[in-house]
């Protein structure tokens, strides 16, 4: 019964561009709010930087598995979170950026919404808490928590499930999604959708069906198709070309990802007869495959078919084929540049001056756990995800915010300028404030919840005063 509903929810925010949406890891000392980023320094005392960004990887992918969107990894120059530029496609750094500090205890990982909801840089970014315990394959398993943050970053809200990765707090390790994730994913971006060769009545997707290319080849002797892209897991596209008269007696085919999607694509290679001519393939996330095919002359047929190897099960790619002695040049990403706008959604000052109708509005996204996330000197919509025992706000706050909300039922007219107005919006303010108590200038602002956090989760108050920081 429960596989059968619908229980997600979501954002109402989306990249632009869902082709190509990039993510970074920051470098150690980027600003996050004032506090600079450990991730590499708190993961690399654990596992090496490879294995690590490989949950991020797995992470992403499994969203890109099954939604009309790509996810491509870039580099990070270290710009401060939330710096001004580019909404998306920012040179500098990716879309989603993933970084970590310590924040209030408890807290396993916050993420700021995705565009519109914020309208700047800010927007998809990612914080993880530097001091909880993390592990791959166990609790807190870095994978599971990736892809509940990933899933904001895209636009995804809370689940009702609390099997599915998008369930508000981590229950236990989600290394899949949940049907309900993927419906919740595909409502924002749809499901994957086919290339050129595999829609409108269109198929490549055996030999018989393979797609001559020949007709593709240009005066330099090269073949490129771009926009491909591999749907489903496990599916194969298959074309054909023919040597042409003017060769060098080899020629090279490349499945390129690189900079495109997740892919970890294969190419193979088989003569008119379906003899296997050669294979070559990556195991990595987002990669281009190479091979050369010697020993060839002018007129032979070959087919070639493209799949992926395992890890990104399904991807945007581009299929290269050159016969000639100029060396190819890769397929350049598609345009996903979005200049900084105006923030969506009402901010906190709205809300204290709020009408009925606001805090409405507000009640339910707050139910979404949809609010103001502050980290530090950041203030923008988003999300944290919490540990199991962790409230995300104390029993006073909790009935504050409910005699606010009650207020606003029953009432038939403004409630601006009430206390019930004013402790609702410090009630809210509270709520997500993750910041680190123990950094400077936080002090005030964070006390609170820090302490109340720890009382509602059952930890002594004895032995809040001597955590820290595990720094290694
Ligand atoms: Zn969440």
């Amino acid at each position: 019964m429960e596989e059968r509903l619908l229980l997600y929810a979501t954002l109402g925010a989306n990249w632009v561009y869902g082709s190509r949406i990039t993510y970074s890891f920051v470098p150690d000392g980027t600003s996050i709010g004032g506090t600079p980023s450990t991730l590499y320094q708190t993961l690399n005392a654990l596992y090496p930087t490879s294995v690590w960004q490989r949950e991020f990887n797995e992470a992403a992918a499994v969203w890109q598995a099954v939604a009309n969107v790509n996810l491509v990894q870039v580099s990070d120059d270290g710009s401060a979170l939330g710096a001004a530029g580019y909404q998306q496609g920012d040179p500098r750094f990716g879309d989603i950026r993933f970084s970590a500090i310590p924040l209030a205890f408890g807290t396993l990982g916050a993420a700021y919404s995705p565009p519109q909801l914020n309208g700047g840089p800010l927007a998809g970014d990612v914080v993880l808490n530097s001091i909880m315990s993390w592990k791959i394959d166990a609790n807190y398993d870095l994978k599971t928590v990736a892809i509940h943050e990933i899933g904001h970053a895209l636009g995804m809200s809370h689940s009702e499930i609390s099997r599915a990765d998008m369930y508000s707090y981590y229950t236990a390790m989600k290394q899949a999604l949940h049907s309900d994730d993927v419906s919740g994913i595909r409502s924002i971006y749809g499901g994957r959708q086919g290339d050129a060769w595999n829609s409108n009545g269109q198929s490549n997707l055996s030999y018989w069906d393979a797609k001559s290319l020949d007709g593709w080849r240009t005066s330099a002797n090269q073949i490129t198709v771009a926009d491909l892209n591999i749907t489903n897991p496990g599916q194969t596209e298959w074309f054909w070309v023919t040597i042409p008269s003017s060769n060098i007696g080899s020629f090279t085919v490349s499945a390129q990802s690189t900079n495109l999607s997740l892919l970890t694509p294969q190419v193979t290679v088989y003569d008119a007869s379906l003899g296997l001519k050669g294979n070559a393939y990556s195991s990595q996330f987002g990669d281009t495959a190479t091979l050369t095919i010697p020993g060839v002359s002018t007129g032979q047929g070959f087919f070639i078919r493209a799949t992926a190897s395992g890890g990104g099960s399904t991807g945007a790619y581009a299929l290269q084929v050159n016969f000639g002695t100029v060396p190819l040049t890769p397929v350049a990403p598609p345009f996903t540049m979005v200049p900084t706008q105006n923030s969506q959604g009402a901010g906190l000052n709205t809300l204290v001056q709020g009408t009925v109708n606001t805090v409405r509005a507000t009640e339910r996204a707050l139910q979404d756990h949809h609010v103001q996330l502050k980290i530090g000197n950041l203030s923008a919509w988003g999300d944290a995800l919490l540990a199991p025992g962790f409230a995300r706000a104390s029993p006073a706050l909790e009935s504050l915010y409910a005699a606010a909300a009650a207020k606003a039922q029953a009432a038939s007219a403004p409630i601006a300028a009430t206390a019930e107005a004013s402790a609702f919006g410090a009630a809210l303010s509270f709520r997500h404030e993750v910041s680190p108590s123990w950094t400077g200038g936080l002090q005030t602002t964070t006390g609170a919840i820090d302490d109340v956090l720890a009382g509602w989760g059952g930890f002594e108050k004895s032995s809040v005063g001597k955590r820290r920081p595990h720094r290694s």
